[in-house]
């Protein structure tokens, strides 16, 4: 800055001049020499102070310069470690999340078809219940059982059997309409429960699955093997719990059963 330039060589220049004077042998006996000593003594302590104040002063900017970096140094990482906390428990959250559609599915579903199963259906029957209880509304179940599946799996063995099962539990669940649910409710037995379905509209959805049934051909070893499935049908009617209605159903299947299979009776 050439004021400061300008004032410091003023300084300079005043105390070069200062200094001659009292340097000087004609003025040592002068009046205002000793003043003029005392004076400029006065200055160069003023002047020290100042000096001793500046420096004070810089250290504490710099040591509050300091501090502040530092700070903000561990804040930056503060918020780097939150960000990384963060990510972990999104990612924690989102398994957590997976984790429990599995858990429900796997609680709700049955492990070698992968349809509902026995817990499901049974809920679904009781809401059923409730929702007739509520509004009048009726529906149908209907069981079905592979016929001769002993048989099956004696002749082409437990895995071929098992494979069956799949088959008949995909049959089940493309033949029935959107609002219906199919189960496995045990063994080589599965219900199926048809919302609002009278027993006329029940017959139509199960003959077009005993056609389904028939049509079935696994390959096993080059062979083709099919199945044939009996059913029973009943509709549930006011007073009921599933329970009854489900029995009535079983009934009918094992008088399916004893007229020859592959055929559905329905209860009266
Ligand atoms: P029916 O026509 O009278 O129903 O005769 P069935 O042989 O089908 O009936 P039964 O009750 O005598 O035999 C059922 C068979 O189903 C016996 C059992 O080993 C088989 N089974 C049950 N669960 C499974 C399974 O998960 N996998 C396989 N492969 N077989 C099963
Ligand atoms: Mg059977
Ligand atoms: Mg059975």
């Amino acid at each position: 800055m050439p004021l400061l330039r300008g004032s410091q060589k003023l300084d300079e220049v005043l105390e070069k001049r200062v200094q001659e004077m009292l340097a000087d042998e004609q003025y040592l006996d002068h009046p205002m020499r000793e003043v003029l000593q005392q004076l400029w003594c006065s200055v160069a302590w003023q002047l020290a102070r100042l000096e001793r104040i500046t420096n004070i002063s810089d250290r504490y900017q710099n040591a509050a310069r300091e501090r502040v970096r530092l700070l903000s140094r561990r804040y930056d990482r503060q918020i780097r470690l939150l960000e990384r906390v963060l990510r972990i428990s999104d990612r924690y959250q989102s398994m957590l999340k997976d984790l429990n559609v599995a858990l429900h599915e796997a609680s709700t579903h049955d492990l070698l078809t992968g349809i509902a199963n026995r817990r499901l259906m049974s809920e679904s029957c009781r809401q059923a219940d409730e929702r007739s209880l509520a509004d009048g509304s009726t529906y149908s179940l209907v069981v079905l059982d592979a016929d001769h599946f002993k048989l099956v799996n004696d002749t082409y063995g437990h895995d071929f059997g098992d494979r069956m099962l799949v088959e008949l539990a995909q049959k089940f669940k493309t033949s029935i309409r959107d609002q219906d649910l199919c189960a496995r409710w045990g063994g080589e037995e599965f219900l199926g429960l048809f919302a609002d379905a009278d027993l006329h509209e029940a017959e139509v959805v199960v003959q077009r699955l005993l056609t389904a049934v028939r049509l079935i051909a696994l390959d096993c070893d080059g062979a083709e093997v099919g199945i044939t499935a009996s059913i029973g049908l009943a509709q549930h009617v006011s007073g009921e719990t599933y329970a009854d209605t489900f029995r009535r159903a079983d009934e009918a299947l094992l008088v399916a059963k004893r007229r020859g299979r592959d055929r559905y009776v329905v209860a009266p």
